[in-house]
């Protein structure tokens, strides 16, 4: 279990954890109906805290918010009073190392019905020490039986609390049935990502990753994953439909992620992926990914911001 420091952010106030609290009748207990997002905070040098890529997990709030409705968020929130409310949570916890920061925003409007527009929310912040969700030296994963849902019925491009039950479901069955983790695949056969984090393969040279149409989360660090591949590591990446039988073709298979960081895939269904040994692209990213979040990749210096 990951352990949770002990201030919490809530309704523009830091107030012990235990005081961190919402409704029974709000819409976020009743329906879920909640967006968020889940920051890393690193220590730096000269002992400097930075998070990374801050403002695009903002504007990734913003836009789940958007896309569900919940129309007073953007209305009474921007990125400067955002990063104000990071810095002073971050500050009250005395934070000395890395941690990870998980932001919500609520409805807390009661017994509202089923319904988001005009709906009261409230951002909720809390800081916490976790482990990677997937082994750095290679998971075994399954697909799912379990499909992703679609972007006709919970759009995984918005990151709503309540359609985390997709999730859970799945990755329930995996670690059921001895896997790590699992891979949706759409209601047409696709491959899409697995129960928290994006999925990258690499065959005859060249990467190949869902395209945004496939009912993925747009993640965070899928979309540095491929400016670092392209720029830095000199390797084409194609986002397009993948069928999973090319899961079983691959050379390589990685999920990208905040809380997986860069994961090798090394089985998949009872078939080692190649010999079953983290694949070489992985590696390499595994080395930038942890230089990126301390602002040390050189480009990429800007992707980080103190807090
Ligand atoms: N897909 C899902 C379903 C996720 O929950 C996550 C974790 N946020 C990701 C992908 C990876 O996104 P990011 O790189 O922004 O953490």
């Amino acid at each position: 279990m990951a352990k949770m420091y002990g201030k919490v952010y809530l309704k523009d106030c830091i107030v012990p954890s235990s005081e961190g609290m919402l409704s029974i009748a709000s819409s976020a207990v009743l329906y879920g109906l909640s967006v968020y997002t889940v920051f890393p905070v690193s220590l730096g040098s000269s002992n400097k805290l930075l998070a990374f890529r801050l403002g695009d997990h903002f504007s990734r709030l913003i836009d789940s918010a958007k896309i569900i409705g919940l129309d007073t968020f953007e209305k009474e929130w921007n990125y400067g009073l955002f990063e104000k409310a990071v810095k002073d949570l971050v500050s009250e916890n005395s934070v000395k190392g890395d941690v990870y920061i998980r932001a919500t925003v609520h409805a807390t409007a009661q017994i509202a019905g089923t319904r988001s527009r005009g709906l009261d929310t409230a951002l909720s912040m809390f800081i916490y020490d976790a482990e990677p969700i997937l082994k750095p030296a290679g998971s075994r994963v399954k697909i799912s039986a379990w499909r992703r849902t679609s972007d006709m019925a919970i759009p995984s491009r918005a990151k709503v609390n309540g359609a985390y039950v997709n999730s859970v479901l799945a990755k329930q069955d995996a670690l059921d049935s001895g896997y790590d983790d699992c891979i949706f695949l759409d209601s047409l056969g696709h491959v899409c990502e697995l129960s928290a984090a994006n999925i990258f393969i690499v065959r005859k040279g060249v990467i190949y990753t869902p395209d945004t149409s496939s009912d993925i989360l747009e993640g965070i660090n899928r979309r540095s994953v491929i400016e670092l591949l392209k720029n830095n590591l000199n390797m084409d990446v194609v986002e397009r439909a993948i069928d999973f039988t090319e899961l079983y073709l691959a050379d390589e298979v990685f999920a990208t992620g905040t809380s997986a960081n860069i994961a090798p895939i090394v089985h998949i269904d009872g078939r080692d992926v190649a010999d079953g040994k983290p694949g070489k692209v992985a590696k390499q990213l595994q080395r930038l990914h942890i230089d990126l979040r301390i602002g040390a990749v050189k480009g990429y210096e800007g992707w980080v911001s103190e807090v």
